[in-house]
């Protein structure tokens, strides 16, 4: 499936070549996993799922040839997100040998199966307004948090993605106070292609102007069997309206998102 994006003659002017990307929403039941793929350059995982999880992890990168992960970024420490992430450590993540950080997160965990891991690498903790990445056509910058709530979700990591064009709002579990600080600190700036869908639409609400604010063309919702009653259907039912369309992991196995900065090709495993 492919959304082209609307070509006017100073697009065609302004368009300099951009390295493709690929985006890839890895199927790890309900949870996230989110690998960030550029072609002969570094490969980002974004979380990594349930513990029980890492079978499907490690094979849907075995598949796609990924055998190190350059960069981890953990956007909170529920176990949805994090509970992969030693084995994905001790198998795919090198540790650093110049010192570079390689791990990102916006606060340290409570004493957890990650802490003796991510003893051995070295860690950068992150705030909004930080740049995780920079080059003349892909930026990844933090929207979230600034100060600390002490609720996870509501201090988990979003994260913006511009890739030519395009623009990605990776909302990890952000709950509606999150989505309120957003949308007071950013406004009609949370404007997205693509949206994930935050904390696998499991909130009771939204705050409405932060949907009406990104507005994406895709929604994806990363989601597996769940004992939440997620997704909540009227929340979901706003994310739908919202958005052209929606994927998700559930129905559609992984999604793979690949773009040239100007448009955006979808597709998934199972359709
Ligand atoms: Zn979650």
């Amino acid at each position: 499936m492919t959304f082209p994006e609307p070509v006017s003659a100073s697009a065609i002017q302004s368009a300099k070549p951009v390295s493709p990307l690929r985006l890839h929403f890895i199927d790890v039941g309900y949870g996230d996993a989110i690998l960030i793929e550029i072609p002969e350059g570094e490969r980002i995982l974004i979380d990594g799922g349930e513990a029980a999880a890492f079978p499907q992890l490690r094979a849907a990168l075995q598949q796609r040839n990924i055998h190190t992960i350059d960069k981890v970024i953990i956007t909170h420490f529920h176990s949805d997100h994090v509970g992969a992430l030693p084995s994905i450590l001790e198998n795919f993540v090198p540790l650093s040998s110049n010192g570079s950080k390689n791990i990102f997160m916006p606060f340290k965990p409570e004493s957890s199966a990650l802490t003796a891991p991510l003893k051995q690498h070295a860690v950068r903790i992150v705030r909004r307004g930080e740049t995780l990445m920079h080059t003349d056509t892909l930026q990844i910058s933090v929207l979230h948090p600034h100060t600390l709530s002490g609720n996870q979700n509501e201090d988990s990591l979003v994260l913006k993605i511009t890739h030519g064009n395009l623009r990605f709002l990776l909302a990890a579990d952000a709950d509606p106070n999150a989505q309120k600080k957003l949308y007071a600190r950013y406004g009609d700036a949370l404007k997205c292609d693509l949206l994930k869908i935050p904390h696998h639409a499991n909130d009771s609400r939204v705050f409405a102007p932060f949907l009406a604010s990104a507005n994406p063309q895709i929604a994806i919702l990363t989601i597996g069997e769940n004992h939440y009653q997620a997704p909540n259907e009227a929340v979901l039912a706003l994310y739908q309206a919202q958005s052209e369309t929606l994927f998700r992991t559930d129905r559609d196995g992984d999604i793979t998102v690949s773009c040239d900065g100007h448009k955006l090709n979808i597709t998934c495993e199972w359709v």
